[in-house]
């Protein structure tokens, strides 16, 4: 096992699973701040003529309203993530090996990046 990745300690998994409630608040945050926006564009969508392929506003709007779902698209994915990983700590023994070769992930990168499943080798 190399001495730089060790699995986490006792004290490291309270950190992370303190950063994963973080991460979790924040996410579930970005996600009704998102829901608003898309909401919004949706409304303002209607109110302009969507038909009308001249209308600039109306490609705005759905431009916009595409980005935004991406965003949420992801945020959700992010948050699916965060939420496998506190299952992770909690439950399995494996939680901080790398889910593709089976090395310690490392505490640094568990404790950047607290919802990852593989070790930075992996990740390039
Ligand atoms: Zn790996």
């Amino acid at each position: 096992m190399p001495v730089d990745s060790p699995l986490p300690t006792r004290d490291d998994r309270q950190v992370i699973d303190e950063r994963l409630a973080e991460d979790h608040d924040r996410i579930t945050e970005r996600i009704a701040a998102l829901e608003r926006t898309i909401a919004e564009l949706v409304e303002s969508g209607r109110e302009t003529n969507i038909d009308d392929e001249h209308d600039p506003d109306g490609a705005t709007i759905g431009f916009e309203r595409a980005q935004a779902q991406a965003l949420l698209d992801k945020a959700r994915t992010d948050l699916e993530h965060v939420g496998e990983a506190r299952q992770r700590l909690a439950d399995d023994p494996t939680f901080g090996t790398c889910m593709e070769c089976g090395e310690p992930i490392g505490v640094e990168r568990l404790l950047a990046r607290p919802s990852t499943t593989t070790c930075i080798d992996c990740a390039r």
